[in-house]
């Protein structure tokens, strides 16, 4: 049980005193209490930015808030019933009454049975916010204000000179393919170790993938891989259209040697930075260093919209191309004609306004998803067996998802799927690494370059990997579970 201490605040207080407090001290909501102490309702930092984005100053007393939820037990009570009546009302704290009716103590929300989620989206009040104004100021339509200021943001972020909000990443990729004139037949490659949705873009203008292994450095596009590809399609009087270079878990690939090869060559690279957006790469930002680069608002990414991406390039002209298609490639006349076809690509205004609130909080996502990995590392780093995601030199990842290999020879047997059936009987989500493309049913029979005679990197990583939960929400007690149930299937 805790004391009320820095949980509670009279109904006398204004928003803005509510509000600080809750900031400042990191506790997911406070206690109401009336002018004689009896507990009144609770309230969340949501709740708050809701009055303030529906016109109520900052000086506005609490009084002022509608009447709320409360969890509130008797002292005579058993702890367990405060705990259940929190889960009941789905709220985070609870009063404990006095006999006379005020409130004698605050009990916080234990969390210890809750399920852990891999990387479940983490959307604050000041999202809430800009969304809600974006209902206030009648721009439902799918562009808008805050579409135009997004694009403007992400520009400036990635240090780029033009950037168009999309649907999705899948759109970006899409677009880059048909802006770079990627044809049916066409030979387009791929990082073999990424998500379908790297790949399923080239797909979508019947090209044919194929498939570039990772170097153990970066866990990404192996150059020598490349090299190889490229040397095997110039034998048979090949060029591929573009090279589509996938940035995994929040790590850029090593962009110099592989721009080297690919202008040597003549070929454009699309940078695949769905996973990266908030790293950098030799003091730049990851998505900013192919002729197009791509991000992705997906839920699960390190920021969101709920859904949504963007294609970015230093070539304006391009990007205009990329507006024009992505909004059904309407030729300008007073009427509806086209002269090609486009795509319904565009991003609503409303979705933006939420994306100019998380791109607020880029960095301080970014120094969360660190620390998550940086307590896994601290932990379980110096274990035989177990290797993290390296960070490579070049760069700064966003350690999107804290990832590590196992490697069975030195653990004693256990491999990375015991430790995912143990985290699972925790309720505790964890996943494989991605299953390489070249392994896909869809791609049987593809070329696949790997990255020594010998060695496929990627085969090696989706057969000891795994993913840990890498929300930014996580709470050190939750990551000590974590810890906890893979150094106890370790030593099993
Ligand atoms: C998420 C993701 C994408 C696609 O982004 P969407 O916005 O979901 O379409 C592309 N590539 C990689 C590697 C991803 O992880």
């Amino acid at each position: 049980m805790t004391h009320s201490d820095g949980l509670t605040i009279a109904c006398g207080e204004s928003l803005k005193t509510a509000l600080d407090r809750l900031t400042t001290s990191g506790e997911e909501a406070l206690i109401v209490t009336n002018p004689q102490g009896a507990p009144l309702r609770e309230v969340s930092e949501r709740v708050l930015r809701r009055m303030r984005a529906a016109g109520f100053s900052d000086e506005t007393p609490l009084t002022a808030l509608p009447a709320g939820a409360l969890a509130a037990v008797e002292e005579t009570e058993a702890p367990e019933a405060a705990q259940s009546a929190m889960r009941a009302a789905n709220l985070r704290l609870a009063a404990v009454r006095a006999p006379d009716g005020t409130l004698k103590a605050v009990v916080r929300r234990d969390r210890r049975d809750e399920p852990i989620l891999l990387s479940p989206p983490h959307v604050g009040g000041e999202e809430e916010e800009l969304a809600l104004s974006a209902f206030d100021t009648n721009w439902i339509a799918p562009l808008g204000p805050n579409v135009e200021q997004f694009e403007k943001e992400i520009a400036a972020y990635l240090g780029v000179k033009a950037a168009l909000a999309l649907s999705s990443g899948s759109a970006g990729l899409h677009l880059a393919m048909a802006l770079l004139g990627v044809k049916p037949g066409d030979l387009v490659f791929c990082s073999s170790f990424t998500f379908i949705a790297s790949v399923a873009p080239a797909l979508y203008q019947w090209a044919e993938p194929v498939f570039i292994d990772s170097e153990p450095e970066s866990w990404n596009m192996s150059p020598a891989a490349l090299e190889n590809a490229f040397v095997a399609a110039e034998r048979e009087g090949r060029k591929p259209k573009a090279v589509i270079v996938a940035n995994l878990y929040g790590q850029s690939a090593d962009y110099e040697p592989i721009l080297k090869i690919c202008d040597a060559y003549g070929v454009p690279v699309v940078e695949d930075a769905a996973e990266s957006l908030g790293a950098h790469y030799k003091g730049r930002k990851s998505g900013s260093l192919g002729a197009f680069g791509v991000v992705s608002f997906n839920g699960n990414k390190i920021i969101t919209t709920s859904g949504g991406g963007a294609i970015v390039s230093d070539d304006v002209e391009a990007i205009a191309r990329a507006r024009f298609l992505s909004t059904q490639a309407r030729d300008p006349a007073p009427h509806y004609q086209h002269s090609v076809y486009g795509y319904n690509y565009r991003m609503s205004n409303i979705l933006a306004g939420v994306g100019l609130g998380q791109l607020r909080l880029l960095e301080r996502r970014v120094a969360q998803r660190r620390r998550v990995f940086d307590f896994y590392a601290a932990a379980l780093g110096g274990v035989p067996g177990v290797n993290f995601m390296p960070e490579a030199a070049f760069g700064r990842s966003n350690r999107w998802l804290s990832t590590l290999a196992i490697d069975p020879n030195l653990t004693g047997g256990v491999g990375a799927a015991d430790l995912m059936a143990a985290l699972a009987a925790e309720k505790i989500e964890s996943r494989p690494l991605w299953k390489p493309m070249h392994r896909q049913p869809l791609f049987e029979g593809k070329a696949y370059f790997s990255h020594g005679d010998n060695a496929s990197v990627s085969d090696e990583l989706f057969e000891q990997g795994l993913c840990l939960p890498s929300g930014t929400a996580l709470t050190e007690a939750q990551l000590e579970r974590v810890v906890e149930t893979i150094l106890k299937t370790l030593r099993r």
